[in-house]
């Protein structure tokens, strides 16, 4: 198809003309090859029909002469003697002789001899002939060539008058010999031959412009029709078809060329199929392959997906988690559990913010789990800016390290110590709450690039969340230290006795006035929620609170120490006093009435009481506080009111062994006591 073939009526006069030529160069051809055959086969035949029309008409002549000495006047019936002819009629004689003598002077007569039977020369038109002895022919007409001469014998038989007086007689009367020079002859012939061979040509002429025309319109014409098609396939038509006519080799032709076309129609057909096969099998694998694409971008996206979710409900999760607890400890606890359930992490550190002994920031692992949990990690305290979790804290940015062995330059250039950890990689994002970083989260994972942007924003979002739930337990915490009333019983924390007898201790060293503290457990309390549940357990303690607030004097002080106990201050008050004020407190408790009080092992609601004085319960050399070494004292004879069986009130003047101070109606004076700063 790649070829332009020409114009198809351009090419079909070419082929015809190519045709034609060709077929005029072949009858050409064969006519001049027909014409020079038949004059080199007419020699052969020159001989002996230059032999034959002489002998014929010759022979006719002969006849003639022949004719016109066979005399036998009528009524002379007596054969001629020997050696003569028979006698002629005169007029037929005179007659021969003229038509001798006319064919003596015809041109194609060479000579004319008469012989008799014997062969004896009788007459001639040669001088010198007669007399002489020729040979008889046997025959009654013969040619022959003799000596480039053509002669003829005619044998003149009897008439039939003479055959009747010649009865029996058998030969002939005489021979008549004419000669015609060959050359007469053959230039006769060589007429007839050229018009011959002239005829022939022509005819072969003719026969080959038949020939030309015929074939040019049986075979010329349908082989360039079936060029054209074949040219108009070439270029890609396989719908056209041959015109068959007829049977011969053409008619087989177009037919061949019709089922090669059909065949090349099945086969383009079939080729067309198999390219809309091939190109549907390849759509379909590109479909395929787009599918796996988008499965792969799904499953991708699937992943990113699921990590955010999983980092969104981490999130949420560390929210209620971190959220409800106020307790640092705990809450750090929380996350841990948090990082250890949701991510899958285990090589974990919490890092807080902690005040050192010279009051400056510095950074201690709160917990530590995996591969972190390690003596010298937990031992390590890096102040702000120095190693990766100082980097962390001062710049509030997180770090990732992607490959400890070989980690980037701003982090090997660090100051101060690195975390003893050299392979894996590392991310620390900061516990950043309102531009204040309160901590740091540490993962480790032992696999360099572990983690990614992912990784970072999430543990970035968390530190977050869990600085929030610091800042609050901090805040908590502050505030606790900072509240004096206890919520459940209305009375004085912890905290504010604490101040208040720090306080009365000053006081009471200053003024040289005894003071007493009261510690009070109530009895079998657990018992009591146990059976009754905490609420009314609460409400017994608020009962408690109330019969102990009401049973002591405005300058005291109660607080509830923690739990179910509490504690008395009874400022310039000694042990005896004291111990009135204990023991109307005892009273007090045991007349409360609470649902299921008389369902306790002592039938009511008791405390136990624990009574220390001072200065008297106080070593004149001490450790830490003042406050905490009295209450201390207070706290151990309590427990021995419980050792002793509950419900009562014990000294610790009778734990130390120390002589109990006398009852006096008047309230005695201590001496007066320093007190240990
Ligand atoms: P004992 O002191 O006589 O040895 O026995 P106990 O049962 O009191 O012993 P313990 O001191 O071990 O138990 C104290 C109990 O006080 C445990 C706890 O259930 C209860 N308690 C502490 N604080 C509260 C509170 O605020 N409300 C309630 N309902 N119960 C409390
Ligand atoms: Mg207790
Ligand atoms: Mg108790």
């Amino acid at each position: 198809m790649s070829e332009s073939a020409p114009d198809s009526g351009e090419g079909e006069a070419r082929v015809r003309r190519r045709i034609g030529t060709r077929l005029a160069l072949v009858c050409a051809g064969a006519a001049v090859a027909l014409g020079v055959g038949a004059l080199l086969l007419l020699e052969p035949v020159e001989r002996a029909t230059v032999a034959r029309v002489a002998s014929d008409q010759i022979g006719l002549l002969a006849e003639a002469v022949a004719a016109t000495y066979q005399v036998a006047p009528p009524g002379q019936p007596e054969p001629p003697a020997d050696g003569e002819l028979p006698a002629a009629v005169p007029e037929r004689v005179h007659r021969a002789e003229e038509i001798l003598a006319q064919l003596t002077h015809a041109e194609s007569v060479e000579w004319i001899d008469v012989l008799d039977h014997q062969g004896r020369v009788q007459r001639s038109t040669r001088p010198g002939r007669v007399g002489t002895q020729r040979e008889v022919p046997r025959r009654m007409r013969d040619a022959s060539v003799v000596e480039d001469e053509l002669v003829v014998s005619y044998a003149m038989p009897f008439t039939q008058a003479c055959q009747q007086c010649h009865a029996g007689q058998q030969d002939p009367v005489g021979v008549v010999q004419v000669a015609v020079a060959r050359q007469v002859a053959q230039s006769a012939f060589t007429r007839f031959h050229l018009l011959y061979a002239g005829s022939l040509a022509v005819a072969f002429a003719m026969l080959a412009a038949l020939v030309f025309f015929a074939t040019n319109r049986m075979v010329a014409r349908p082989v360039a029709r079936l060029a054209r098609l074949m040219r108009r396939a070439q270029q890609g038509d396989f719908l056209v078809r041959a015109r068959v006519e007829g049977n011969d080799e053409l008619g087989e032709l177009s037919m061949a060329f019709n089922q090669m076309l059909r065949a090349i129609t099945n086969l383009k057909a079939s080729e067309i199929e198999r390219e809309g096969a091939l190109k549907s099998a390849q759509a379909q694998v590109a479909m395929k392959k787009q599918l796996e694409d988008a499965a792969e971008r799904l499953q991708l996206s699937n992943t990113a997906l699921q990590r955010r979710v999983q980092g969104q409900s981490l999130l949420m999760e560390a929210a209620h988690r971190l959220g409800s607890t106020l307790d640092k400890g705990a809450l750090v606890e929380r996350l841990a559990r948090l990082v250890a359930d949701n991510l899958g992490r285990s090589d974990f550190a919490v890092w807080l913010v902690r005040e050192n002994e010279q009051g400056e920031p510095v950074l201690q692992v709160g917990y530590a789990a995996g591969a972190l949990d390690r003596a010298d990690v937990a031992a390590a305290s890096y102040a702000v800016g120095e190693g990766v979790v100082g980097l962390v804290a001062e710049t509030g940015a997180p770090v990732l390290v992607n490959d400890l062995a070989d980690p980037p330059q701003h982090v090997r250039e660090l100051r101060g110590k690195q975390l003893p950890i050299v392979t894996g990689s590392l991310l620390c994002a900061p516990m950043l709450h309102k531009g204040r970083v309160v901590g740091v989260l540490t993962f480790y994972a032992t696999g360099a690039r572990s983690f990614d942007s992912d990784d970072v924003a999430l543990l970035q979002a968390l530190g977050a969340q869990a600085a929030m739930a610091v800042v609050n337990a901090d805040l908590y915490q502050q505030t606790l230290e900072l509240s004096v009333t206890d919520a459940l019983t209305g009375l004085m924390n912890r905290r504010a006795l604490n101040r208040i007898l720090d306080a009365e201790l000053v006081r009471a060293q200053r003024f040289t006035t005894p003071l007493v503290v009261l510690m009070l457990d109530v009895d079998h309390f657990k018992q009591y929620n146990d059976r009754m549940g905490h609420l009314l357990g609460d409400e017994a303690l608020r009962s408690v609170a109330q019969a102990l607030g009401s049973s002591i004097r405005k300058v005291d002080a109660v607080a509830r120490f923690g739990g179910e106990e509490f504690c008395v201050v009874l400022p310039r008050t000694d042990e005896v006093a004291g111990l009135d004020v204990a023991e109307k407190l005892l009273r007090a408790v045991r007349a409360i009435a609470v649902p299921g009080a008389d369902g306790q092992p002592l039938g009511q609601l008791s405390i136990s009481v624990g009574l220390a004085v001072y200065p008297d319960d106080m070593p004149p050399a001490i450790e830490g506080s003042p406050v905490d070494v009295l209450l201390n004292a207070a706290d151990k004879a309590a427990y021995q009111a419980k050792q002793r069986g509950r419900d009562r009130v014990v000294l610790a003047a009778d734990l130390s062994g120390r002589k109990r101070r006398p009852k006096l109606d008047e309230p005695s004076r201590p001496e007066k006591a320093k007190l240990p700063s």
